[in-house]
């Protein structure tokens, strides 16, 4: 295994995964898909086939659900919402549930990484060390949380009693993509778990695997049946059913831009059921002159190849929507920073997600793999100069070079579209206006990065940056309690801290008279 430009000749075999679970998960049992093509008269239990971007190969075949199959999954979270238990019960109860799910995650630690592994090409280690931690945390954020919930008392200004009460919103539906599956699962479940709620998951048709796997420890914890239903299926078909559901009363969605805007248009076409969405980016990284050059690049490089900082740097092949896929160098340090990102993405590791040595590893799926290399395409035919990579690595799976493009101007695809993939534009400016204004110059508003030692300079860009989150000296430093969301088209709606937690709860207003006043 060398630098970029190559991968691992014979394919590695650590620790593949036993697949356990592959059917959907409704009322509290794994159970076949009743959808079919002539339903209800043929064609039960349809399946599809997930794959293994290591090789292109298939992994397994899974349920498949459809409209029917929503319906069933809705059908018991209404049940178990309008009749169970989970939401009468003390939020302290429901806390001390999540905290044993949460239990049963950290245990199960290392198979659950590698399910993501080989489902979506996630690096073994950092699944380890982040995804499936992360997951486990997020669960006991919320779970303390659950006995906190509560409304407030009202300064009328006549003599009535007023209090508001937070109730959960009802049935939840969370249609979710594929590039963090077990961290998205945990993000969308554990607050919509804590507020009271029952919920349809539908996971990404690239990614079934862990969620199906969650189910199974959310039953061993004791969620009650109804309460958590995982329906794998595609898009148009069971994710379309969830926006348009007459009977869902809240969608959290996270994925493309695009299908926000379909989901928004089911949902309001329906029931005008509550949308929070979580879409798309193409977040910019701005470094001033003052910055240590050996840091921005490192900055720059996790931005758009990693998630998480480390000593030994562990990517995730651009696929994270907060990706810093526009870096504005300042000109003053521009040809040195040029210089050194050429040679560390050189030596980039690319290969096989369960080799520990590896840095990057594959695209998720053929679709994304073709996206990307054609968006590489579009930035030589616009006259960018490649840096660095620019083609595919091996014969088979779906890897990609850390790709890096130089004289780049604002209205290249490259520079507009988001490419979800190890595709980085290098940019120069010189004022700190031009700064902002370039970095404005898009209609997502995710995150930014701030590279700078001057703390004015970096107040001030973080104040006119429109964007949800900002990082000063750092990149993708995502938590439990740090609220997380676009502005402009990447979405509305937060995830993540108790803004989140409010998205699962509706407020009530109780108004009574005082001492038999007139009112
Ligand atoms: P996608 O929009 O294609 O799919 C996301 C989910 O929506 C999947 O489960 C898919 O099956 C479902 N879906 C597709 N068509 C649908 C339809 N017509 N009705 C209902 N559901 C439908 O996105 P993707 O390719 O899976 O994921 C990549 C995108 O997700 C990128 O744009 C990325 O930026 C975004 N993302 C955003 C965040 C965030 O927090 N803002 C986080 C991760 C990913």
């Amino acid at each position: 295994l060398e630098g970029s430009g190559s991968v691992e000749k014979h394919s590695v075999i650590y620790d593949i995964p036993e697949i356990k679970f592959t059917k959907l998960f409704i009322n509290g049992s794994f159970v076949d898909a009743v959808s079919g093509f002539l339903f209800p008269f043929s064609s039960l239990g349809k399946t599809f086939e997930t794959i293994d971007p290591r090789t292109g190969e298939v992994i397994v075949s899974v349920a498949e659900g459809d409209k029917e199959d929503i319906d069933l999954a809705v059908k018991a979270a209404r049940n178990a919402f309008d009749h169970g238990k989970w939401p009468r019960m003390s939020g302290f109860e429901r806390g001390q549930i999540m905290m044993k799910f949460a239990e049963l995650v950290d245990k199960h630690t290392d198979e659950l990484a590698a399910l993501d592994a080989i489902d979506a090409g996630k690096l073994l280690s950092l699944g380890k060390m982040l995804d499936i931690p992360q997951s486990a945390n997020t669960l006991r954020y919320y779970a303390g949380a659950a006995d906190k919930i509560h409304g407030e008392t009202l300064k009328m200004s006549r003599e009535l009693f007023g209090y508001t009460l937070l109730e959960p919103v009802g049935v939840v539906g969370h249609i979710i993509p594929w590039n963090f599956p077990s961290i998205l699962f945990f993000t969308k479940v554990s607050p919509a778990l804590a507020a009271g709620c029952t919920m349809i998951v539908k996971p990404a048709e690239q990614t079934p695997l862990s969620a199906l796997y969650y189910a199974h420890l959310a039953k061993l914890a004791g969620i009650p049946d109804g309460v958590l239903n995982v329906v794998n299926g595609f898009g148009e078909k069971a994710g379309a059913a969830m926006s348009s559901h007459m009977d869902i009363d809240k969608i959290s969605f996270t994925g493309s831009t695009e299908v926000g805007r379909v989901v928004m248009k089911a949902a309001a076409e329906s029931n005008l059921k509550v949308v929070s969405l979580e879409l798309g980016g193409k977040s910019p990284v701005i470094i001033f002159d003052d910055a240590d050059v050996d840091t921005a690049v490192d900055i720059a490089l996790l931005g758009i190849l990693f998630n998480k900082a480390s000593t030994v740097p562990r990517t995730l092949n651009g696929e994270a929507c907060v990706a810093g896929s526009r870096v504005y160098v300042q000109e003053g340090i521009y040809d040195q920073f040029v210089k050194k990102i050429a040679v560390k993405a050189n030596n980039w590791l690319v290969g096989d997600p369960f080799d520990p040595r590896v840095q990057q590893g594959p695209q998720v799926d053929k679709n994304q793999f073709e996206k990307v290399l054609s968006y590489i395409e579009y930035g030589k035919r616009d006259g960018a100069t490649l840096l660095t990579g620019g083609k595919a690595i091996g014969e088979k799976g779906y890897y990609i070079q850390p790709t890096i493009f130089t004289d780049v101007t604002e209205n290249m695809s490259i520079v507009k579209d988001e490419i979800f993939g190890p595709v980085l534009s290098l940019m120069k400016f010189k004022t700190i206006e031009e700064a902002i204004e370039k970095a404005n110059n898009t209609k997502y508003g995710l995150a930014a990065g701030i590279v700078t030692k001057d703390l004015n300079v970096a107040n001030r860009v973080s104040r006119s940056i429109r964007a949800g989150i900002i990082w000063i000296n750092c990149y993708l430093a995502i938590d439990s309690d740090v609220p997380f969301g676009g502005y402009k088209m990447s979405g509305f709606g937060k995830d993540n801290g108790l803004e989140a937690l409010h998205k699962y709860l509706n407020v009530k207003s109780v108004v009574t008279p005082l001492y038999n006043s007139p009112w």
